[in-house]
């Protein structure tokens, strides 16, 4: 008897294959082997008026590897097909199923969600049909990010030069457009506060002015400032000391979007990047004598927890820490959107503790792995307990306030603590009615400060929260923004670009019908009922192509064509009028008979100093075409025609302009 398994990934076949005997044989696919065609109306693969049946082609470079598993196949008894547990992962067999034409042979689809040998024995016993709802909906949402992918893109590109829009894609942007706008309409507001600095127990404390009398203090100008001021006397008298318990409970185990956030912000990797390093870990990891995968698999919006696992931390909490760690559940706060019924990013197992594999990792490996592994158990153990304080004192009526914050018992944070943002620290002890010796005020001038730009991290969770985003879209939304040039990143934040803008308010005008955060979650959520058969894909294509095409023709007839921007400058190869186009790496001036004349002005020489004018671009050297300065050399800000700035010299070495 021969068994044939295929996975999609190298990396993945070759853990399986240690887990197996010689009566089967693992093969890979090597990622995708399909894509839809570009033919048909608009290029979008499909025929539309036969129920959008999507018209696929084998991918050029997967000509070999199918020959190969097509060869693989005869030899086989029975085929597996083993490809990742998700709607994405399903098509994926479906399309193996298609062009290795197993309908007539002793087939079965295998799913686990994590490559170790008992999970891969205990899936063999139980393979079933492909689940044709779940490649449905992969299908659909290929099919939609197509039609509105190719409309837009080729809309754009003509009316105002811009590279891309896509259906997640352009909502991601419009946050962050959005976002921009209110920041520059912000207008900071002046306020002060009043410190106090004084040494307790050789420790250097600070207190904030809270209060006068009962009532809140707020203090608007130096004016204000200066009154409370004058009237605080040298007597700094501890009025109230309370204090409160508060329990403070481990956060669940990752899911892939909390995953991306959380290695965002503590190690600063973008989600491509930490995706990267979660897939290695979840596809096998040469150890000493064996090859494993350590993690479950990495995309997923589920927090459950396998019982076997739970009963394993169980044990390895107790036997570690006490059983007074172990709580036994955590709270599950699942949303609406919840992909299928999978399981919560964990280790595979606790035996292989960070310490015991950080030798066969990457440093990047060991930092991902360490996090997940401490989450998931972290998860199971009881809750912190913390006490919070709160020390008054008063002087001439004026209240400081100082808080403090004890750990009573340690609970998960025993594990944790290095991996969570500390927290308040312990009050060194007061006295009620204590006199504190040698305060002194500090007034601080402040302003009100502006909505933050979203960080990657913070751009994930925003798009959670809104449920225009899937375990699998996330990293790729994000990173497509960057890739088309309509951000770029400023501080490790999302800072649009012009053509970002423009290109969200030329969306927004024409198709705030369908590019908007209400309609894409509900799209999102008919995909997840087509997944669970519950509602019938290609009607639901219907319903939104009968809704969008009609705003494509719109806006073709009526958006203003403003690209590309014609400039007073003229082709020294065939003297057509100049143009500035957006390519990948933003403008650039190239002649306007394009196709038949290919000259492009040669990029500019950049430099390091910011427009001093509109303080965004940067000056750019350039040389004079026409006029009287024709042939000498200036600068110039590179948002030309946004920005006019130009100097005969760069600023601040000579004479300006
Ligand atoms: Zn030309
Ligand atoms: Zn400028």
């Amino acid at each position: 008897m021969s068994n044939l398994i295929i996975v999609e990934s190298p990396a993945k076949s070759q853990t399986i294959s240690k887990y197996l005997g010689k009566e089967y044989v693992v093969a890979s696919s090597k990622g995708h082997i399909r894509d839809l065609k570009k033919q048909g109306f608009g290029r979008f693969g499909v025929d539309i008026e036969n129920n959008f049946k999507p018209m696929y082609r084998v991918l050029r470079d997967k000509a070999a590897v199918i020959r190969e598993l097509k060869e693989a196949v005869k030899k086989a008894d029975k085929v597996y097909l083993a490809t990742d547990p998700d709607r994405e992962g399903e098509a994926i067999s479906w399309h193996l199923y298609e062009v290795l034409e197993l309908a007539n042979r002793n087939y079965e689809r295998i799913v686990f969600n994590e490559i170790t040998k008992p999970a891969l024995l205990k899936a063999l016993e139980n393979g079933r049909d492909i689940d044709i709802d779940l490649v449905h909906s992969q299908e659909s949402r290929r099919i939609l990010d197509r039609i509105i992918g190719f409309s837009l893109s080729s809309l754009l590109q003509k009316k105002i030069g811009s590279k891309s829009a896509g259906r997640v894609q352009s909502v991601a942007l419009k946050l962050i457009v959005d976002r921009e706008k209110e920041i520059r309409a912000f207008v900071p507001e002046e306020y002060w506060e009043i410190y106090i600095d004084f040494v307790k127990n050789a420790e250097k404390l600070r207190a904030k002015l809270t209060q006068r009398g009962d009532e809140k203090i707020e203090l608007k100008t130096k004016a204000d400032t200066d009154e409370v001021l004058s009237t605080l006397t040298a007597a700094y008298r501890v009025r109230e000391i309370s204090r409160k318990e508060r329990k403070k409970a481990a956060k669940p185990p990752f899911i892939t979007s909390t995953l991306q956030q959380e290695a965002s912000t503590r190690f600063h990797y973008n989600a491509k990047r930490t995706m990267m390093i979660a897939q290695k870990l979840y596809e096998g990891i040469e150890l000493e004598n064996e090859r494993i995968g350590l993690i479950t698999y990495m995309r997923t919006d589920s927090i459950r927890l396998s019982d076997q696992f739970i009963m394993e931390a169980k044990d390895w909490i107790i036997s570690n820490l006490g059983k007074e760690y172990f709580a036994g559940y955590y709270k599950t706060n699942k949303g609406k959107n919840v992909q299928d019924a999978h399981e919560a990013i964990r280790p595979t197992s606790l035996r292989y503790t960070p310490e015991a594999v950080k030798k066969f990792l990457s440093a990047d490996e060991y930092k991902i792995y360490s996090l997940i592994y401490y989450r998931a158990v972290c998860a199971l153990m009881s809750a912190a307990l913390v006490e919070d304080e709160k020390v008054l004192i008063e002087n001439n009526g004026y209240i400081f306030e100082i808080t403090g914050e004890k750990v009573l018992f340690a609970g998960y944070l025993r594990l944790f603590a290095p991996y969570e943002t500390s927290s308040g620290k312990a009050l060194p002890p007061f006295e009620n009615g204590e006199v504190l010796e040698n305060v002194t005020p500090v007034p601080e001038q402040k302003f009100t400060s502006p909505p933050q730009r979203y960080t990657e991290s913070k751009l994930i969770k925003k798009m959670e929260e809104l449920g225009i985003g899937r375990p699998s879209t996330y990293a790729i939304t994000v990173d497509t923004l960057k890739q088309r040039y309509y951000v770029r990143m400023e501080n490790r934040s999302f800072v649009p670009t012009d053509q970002g803008i423009l290109t969200a308010e030329k969306l927004e005008q024409f198709f705030s019908d369908i590019i908007n955060v209400k309609y894409t979650a509900e799209m999102e959520t008919v995909l997840d009922e087509i997944a669970i058969g519950k509602k019938t894909w290609y009607e639901e294509l219907r319903l939104f192509y009968d809704k969008f095409m009609p705003l494509v023709e719109f806006a073709s007839a009526n958006m203003e064509k403003i690209y590309p921007v014609y400039l007073d400058e003229y082709c020294p190869s065939c003297g057509s009028q100049l143009v500035i186009r957006i390519g990948r790496y933003g403008q650039f001036v190239a002649c306007s008979a394009f196709p038949k004349c290919h000259y492009v002005k040669k990029e500019e020489k950049t430099t390091n100093i910011k427009c001093p004018n509109c303080g965004i671009g940067y000056l750019v050297e350039k040389v004079s075409r026409k006029g009287r300065w024709r042939g000498k050399k200036f600068y110039a800000c590179n948002r030309y025609p946004e920005c006019k700035t130009t100097f005969s010299t760069l600023p601040g070495t000579e004479e300006e302009k």
